[in-house]
């Protein structure tokens, strides 16, 4: 039986935080830049709720369009868990009506996975999990309580979280060479 890999996509396999920070910084051009995003409640004070949930909606929307690129690692990370076995779960916190967008992304940029999971909760998939590859320090630390082995690119708002039983690196060839050594 493969083993299943749980790979999250927005700051995972793509700088999401700099598509964010634009959209964001036209509801307050005084909007902290990504660097500084240190908790998860930054946004208080600079936008309201639900401009920050329209500038989310607004780039998974647009997911497929021409300035939106995966990391340069992403698609030789992915191919690798597969030659070695690894079922490939995406999960990404996104509405369900943003996966024609998100698979049409995916395709273009030739990025390989199994299943496509979007959903506000993906920490339904964890307790059959193998790894969890997640930048945000409360899906990892949940993945951790699952049995699962936790990694994920390292980010101002995660960094502080580390020593929480996941493990944390600058680029994806280096989170590959953690998943394929432990496993
Ligand atoms: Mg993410």
């Amino acid at each position: 039986m493969s083993k299943i890999a749980i790979i999250d996509i927005d700051n995972t396999l793509w700088q999401f935080s700099d598509a964010f920070y634009l959209e964001l910084k036209k509801f307050n051009n005084n909007f902290p830049t990504p660097d500084q995003w240190c908790t998860y409640d930054i946004w208080e004070g600079y936008c309201s709720v639900e401009d920050f949930i329209t500038a989310i909606n607004t780039i998974h929307h647009n997911q497929d369009n021409d300035k939106y690129h995966p990391y340069p690692e992403s698609q030789g990370f992915l191919s690798s868990l597969k030659e070695h076995g690894f079922h490939i779960i995406l999960a990404s916190h996104r509405m369900k009506e943003m996966r024609q967008p998100t698979e049409r992304w995916l395709a273009r940029h030739r990025l390989p996975y199994d299943e496509l999971h979007l959903s506000l909760d993906k920490t339904v998939l964890f307790p059959k999990a193998d790894i969890v590859v997640d930048d945000s320090p409360l899906t990892l630390e949940k993945a951790i309580e699952s049995g699962a082995l936790g990694a994920g690119l390292s980010f101002p708002w995660n960094r502080d979280y580390a020593s929480n039983g996941f493990r944390l690196f600058q680029n994806l060839n280096e989170v590959q060479g953690y998943i394929l050594m432990s496993s």
